[in-house]
């Protein structure tokens, strides 16, 4: 893919690269997870390290795990056995294989392994890569094939708010992202769609209400999961579009909104979740942000709404 000019701009914003080793995962985590018919199964999320995705969204920090150049041959399959050890007890009942890019994008996932990664994940009933909407194919297919379990794909939606969609620099068509939901959905895949709280472009005083649409845009095509994920600065070009008052760092309150309305809504055959994974870098009244964040992994396990958070030193904002 040639570098377009956002392309350029994107990546000259960016600090220094950490040094990162093929030959090792840059991390593992071991969580619960709620599914849409109520079971709650073990997950093992394996974060591999590999050759960097080419597309270069605005919002973007994964390309700080990636190699330069394309991943080595036989990296992926000694990163994944080498997590599977560490692990103790019975398997978890999914693994989720994220290469920060793009699981069909073969610079980073060398053909040659695919069949030796499908083996490894032999264990797993369920098993999830990450994909573009633009890389999903036959090769999808082919790879649900080759595993024992259930393909799930994570494809990244974002948002569909009009302007701010063609500011994400994503290359993402909502018809394109519609055909890959039903492509998915007629082969037998799985899907989760990752939707972003406080997309660069999205008034701040709209951004849950655009993420909730977001949501339920990914809801009503099929996806059985939805994570809402705040968006982070720290890239470069987020703190550039701070400064143009484009980008409004979101806030605990507003991803605890946007979840509160996406379960309420009532689609039952999809599991809405906050992602929680870097919350402490969200704005929080100090005295009760434990308390709402304990609130948010409750509904993110439970699927069911619960009392809001009182507290004296804040009215929740
Ligand atoms: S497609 Fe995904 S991994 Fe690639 S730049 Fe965009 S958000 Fe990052
Ligand atoms: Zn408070």
């Amino acid at each position: 893919m040639r570098a377009s000019v956002a392309d350029q701009r994107i990546r000259s914003l960016r600090g220094p690269k950490p040094k990162t080793d093929p030959w090792s995962a840059h991390g593992t985590l071991l969580e619960r997870e709620r599914r849409p018919n109520g079971a709650v199964e073990r997950a093992f999320t394996i974060f591999l390290a590999g050759s960097e995705c080419p597309f270069t969204c605005s919002f973007c920090d994964l390309w700080r795990w990636t190699t330069d150049g394309a991943t080595p041959r036989g990296a992926l399959p000694t990163q994944i056995a080498s997590s599977l050890r560490s692990l103790d007890g019975p398997p978890p009942d999914r693994v989720k294989l994220y290469n920060a890019g793009n699981f069909f994008d073969r610079r980073a996932v060398p053909i040659d392994d695919v069949p030796e990664i499908a083996g490894l994940c032999a264990p797993f009933s369920g098993v999830t890569v990450e994909s573009h909407a633009n890389t999903i194919g036959n090769v999808t297919v082919e790879f649900a094939r080759q595993i024992a379990g259930r393909l799930e794909i994570a494809m990244g939606l974002e948002t569909i708010h009009p302007i701010a969609r063609a500011q994400l620099n994503k290359r993402l068509e909502l018809s394109r992202f519609d055909g890959a939901a039903r492509f998915l959905a007629d082969n037998g895949i799985d899907l989760r769609v990752f939707v972003l709280l406080g997309a660069p472009y999205v008034p701040d005083d709209e951004s849950v209400e655009w993420t909730v649409r977001t949501a339920q845009y990914a809801a009503a095509r099929g996806a059985s999961m939805v994570s809402l994920i705040p968006v982070r600065g720290g890239n470069g070009e987020m703190e550039r579009l701070e400064a143009l008052r484009q980008f409004t760092p979101p806030r605990l309150s507003q991803l605890e909104a946007a979840l509160d309305r996406c379960v309420a809504a009532g689609f039952r055959a999809t599991a809405f979740t906050a992602d929680l994974w870097d919350v402490d870098r969200l704005t929080a009244c100090r005295a009760c942000r434990s308390t709402r964040i304990e609130r948010l992994r409750l509904m993110n396990i439970t699927g069911n709404p619960q009392p809001p958070a009182s507290c004296g030193a804040c009215d929740g904002a």
